[in-house]
């Protein structure tokens, strides 16, 4: 794509981050790579609402500006990490959006396989250790993760999608922010179920055969499930106890599981998994040790 077009789907994509409730105010930053290579970025500073081609801004690999008004985005450095990571990455976005975000400061992971279609086209969301907003650090974190999935949460910060252009590098941030919308209606009604584990394995596996993913997930669909997490691939859903004593007791006994912060992505295989804070979701203690005490009993009753 030309950079006149590129300029102008730039501005419509981040307008329409603005209008999706995915950043607020100056929030967030996009990018794009220009056909000869350069990084087309959005400056500092600017609102993604009100965004015109002025607020684009061209630099080399290494993040030196070559042309246009104001700074580059201080977040470009992650940018950098995903082109550099994946030479099939054309765009970067990079937004805030609010329920996703939730998911990381409640330490509940999005790392899970609950619906068919996200398995299917996206996978899963891993969720990178905190770090300072900017820093070579926070982009070399990153990296590992990058390497293995198109969208990526950022603790207590926000999302980082990539795709081979700015349409579908979008689609993965607003596919993320949906997701985590209906995981919390469901965990609010009383638990979010996982998918089976061989559906999940066979989703993932088909998906990567279809749609394609990130080169290292790809070159293991022949090992189904390679590339998901433990936790999509051992739990097989809720358990069966669980169900069986009841809609209320299967809840939370669900609330309890889904409440664990699962492994993810590189941290599963490759990396060490982040230090996690203290599971600090809003399970009802009291409740779920009376539910299970009455699970208990009635098991004992039916010997
Ligand atoms: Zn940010």
């Amino acid at each position: 794509m030309h950079e006149r077009q590129l300029r102008a789907q730039m501005v419509q994509i981040a307008r329409l981050c603005y209008d999706r409730g995915l950043l607020v105010a100056m929030d967030g930053n996009l990018s794009a790579l220009l056909p000869g290579g350069e990084v087309l970025c959005t400056r500092a500073g600017c609102h993604k609402g009100l965004l015109t081609e002025d607020d684009l801004i061209v630099c080399d690999r290494r993040g030196k500006k070559l042309r246009g008004e104001g700074e580059p985005t201080s977040e470009l450095r992650m940018h950098l990490a995903a082109y550099d990571e994946r030479p099939d990455v054309r765009a970067v976005v990079h937004a805030h959006p609010p329920i996703a975000v939730a998911f990381t400061l409640a330490d509940v992971s999005l790392a899970s396989c609950v619906l068919p279609e996200v398995v299917l086209t996206l996978g899963v969301v891993p969720t990178v250790r905190y770090a300072t907003t900017g820093t070579e650090t926070l982009a070399e974190a990153l990296r590992p993760y990058l390497r293995q999935h198109d969208c990526v949460l950022m603790d207590r910060h926000g999302a980082v999608c990539v795709g081979g252009d700015l349409l579908r590098a979008f689609c993965n941030l607003e596919t993320l922010e949906h997701t985590a919308k209906i995981i919390k209606a469901a965990r609010d009604l009383g638990g979010a179920k996982a998918l089976p584990a061989d559906e999940a394995v066979k989703l993932r596996s088909l998906g990567l055969g279809r749609y394609g993913g990130p080169p290292e997930a790809v070159a293991r669909k022949d090992a189904p499930g390679a590339d998901l997490p433990p936790s999509c691939t051992c739990d097989g859903g809720a358990a069966p106890a669980a169900v069986e004593g009841g809609a209320r007791t299967a809840g939370l006994v669900a609330a309890a599981l889904s409440a664990a912060p699962a492994a993810g992505g590189p941290s599963a295989r490759a990396v060490p998994a982040p230090a996690k804070a203290p599971v600090t979701a809003p399970v009802d203690e009291g409740a779920l040790v009376d539910a299970l005490a009455r699970e208990v009993l009635a098991a004992l009753g039916r010997r």
